[in-house]
């Protein structure tokens, strides 16, 4: 017997949006089709959906949430519990330094996956998996990534930059593993000769003000690294993933890499694509440093040139790079003279995702319906491994949002549900809004309330990547 039929919503697919109802057995959908009234008549519930759109659930493949610790012990919980109320019903985090794991975790991949897997056990509310950061502190991880492939963890990310960044050499052969077990690498794509160089002749000249995060990472910075990270995919013929996007420049680098057959995808984040680096001319230095991100946000003309991309293909998903970094604790340092370099990167988004590519994106006609399904959910889902998640399809988890086109409200950080304690977008006039959830057909938000149960999420054992 039918558990669930969803009634007269819009049902969007990459392929189109049609009226139909949808049926949910077993926490997979059984059914899609224009009248389920015979399904309805016997089904345990029955919810109306009329006026609203039927969205696969997002899958948000790029997060830095924090586990638990005692002293904040809901902290993996709770981001989880936000990243439902903003439509989305998958995530994968990142372990690297900082979000909790150990010095042990930085040294051995298959010692972070261990830990974290346990970290995390029976803690989320809606489905999860993990990416593990290839640290240039460990001791072998090339020998290590297979068995984190067979794990489960089909992606891991490699940064070019940062103290805990990997060697080319150490890069390109992890890609070349990666891509021959089945998996794939992702790659922070920054400079460290150029972006070193930089940092250090502005400290000399006394420029830490949090503004100078910015102007020491300039999108060349970017766009060299990124067509070396493409260079080295093309000569290993391996499948590469860029995170978090942000210029034009580096934009240009994907293009002309796919054109010569390079197995690349691109992700950008929102942030890149509704904010500008006018943020950072904020005298507050505190408030200056809740941008400091990397790379940094950029100039008008990038952000335009980001969603043509996202429109013509050469990006192929959004992610939202989610830092839960607080105002009050990790960038609170910029208050009394903390050097930008020394500020904790990231801002948080975990929540944010599907309101502001809907309102930024579809409601002003830069993207379509079916196109932002596609970079939210179904390329995401494919392109990660997560088999089962991405669309709403016969046989595929029943994990779907259903939101409202017609409601307008303000984005204020006291509504939010995330454990940072701002938003990046305090303010913004958002167009369309979530209000129910369902995780394999188990309500987590229902009338934009919660009503799940924490450990209900389970751990996606990802498959190979194709492509
Ligand atoms: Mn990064
Ligand atoms: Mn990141």
């Amino acid at each position: 017997m039918t558990d669930l039929v969803i009634r007269g919503g819009t049902v969007v697919t990459v392929e189109g949006a049609r009226l139909a109802d949808v049926a949910i057995r077993g926490g997979v959908i059984e059914a899609i089709e224009p009248d389920l009234s015979g399904p309805a008549a016997g089904a345990d519930r029955v919810v109306d959906a009329s006026g609203m759109l039927v969205l696969p659930g997002v899958v948000d493949v790029h997060t830095h949430t924090r586990v638990a610790s005692g002293a904040l012990p809901d902290r993996f919980f709770q981001d989880s519990v936000a990243a439902a109320f903003g439509g989305t019903t998958s995530f994968l985090s990142f372990n690297n330094p900082g979000t909790g794991s150990s010095p042990a975790a930085e040294r051995s991949l298959l010692t972070g996956l261990r830990e974290w897997r346990s970290a995390t056990e029976g803690d989320s509310a809606i489905d999860y998996g993990l990416s593990l950061a290839i640290s240039g502190h460990a001791d072998d991880p090339l020998t290590e990534l297979p068995a984190t492939i067979e794990a489960g963890v089909a992606t891991s990310k490699a940064f070019m930059v940062f103290d805990f960044r990997l060697a080319d050499r150490d890069l390109f052969k992890a890609m070349r593993v990666m891509g021959d077990r089945g998996g794939m690498l992702q790659v922070h794509c920054e400079d460290p000769v150029l972006l070193d160089a930089a940092v250090a002749t502005a400290l000399q000249r006394g420029n830490v003000l949090p503004r100078y995060h910015a102007s020491t990472r300039p999108s060349y910075v970017e766009a060299v690294a990124t067509a070396r990270a493409l260079a080295f995919a093309r000569a290993t013929d391996s499948p590469v993933h860029v995170v978090h996007l942000s210029s034009a420049a580096a934009l240009d680098e994907v293009r002309r890499a796919k054109a010569v057959g390079v197995r690349v995808t691109a992700e950008t984040c929102p942030h890149y694509l509704v904010l500008t680096e006018e943020a950072y001319d904020d005298p507050d230095p505190v408030r200056c440093a809740c941008f400091v991100i990397s790379p940094p946000l950029r100039t008008e003309a990038d952000r335009d040139a980001l969603w043509a991309g996202l429109a013509d293909g050469t990006l192929d998903l959004v992610a939202t790079d989610h830092v839960p970094d607080r105002v009050d604790t990790e960038k609170a340092g910029a208050a009394t003279g903390l050097s930008f370099d020394q500020i904790s990167n990231g801002a948080p988004g975990i929540e944010t995702l599907l309101a502001l590519i809907y309102s930024e994106g579809v409601a002003r006609d830069r993207i379509s319906l079916e196109r932002m399904v596609d970079l939210l959910c179904t390329t995401p889902a494919r392109r990660f491994g997560l088999a089962r998640k991405g669309a709403l399809e016969i046989g595929l988890d029943a994990d779907l949002v259903i939101f409202d086109p017609r409601t307008h409200r303000r984005l204020r950080a006291g509504d939010l549900h995330h454990t940072s304690d701002y938003t990046p977008y305090e303010g913004l006039s958002l167009a369309g809004s979530v209000r129910d959830v369902l995780v394999r057909g188990r309500a987590v938000i229902t009338d934009s309330q919660y009503v799940g149960r924490r450990g209900a999420g389970k751990f996606v054992e990802r498959e190979h990547v194709t492509g």
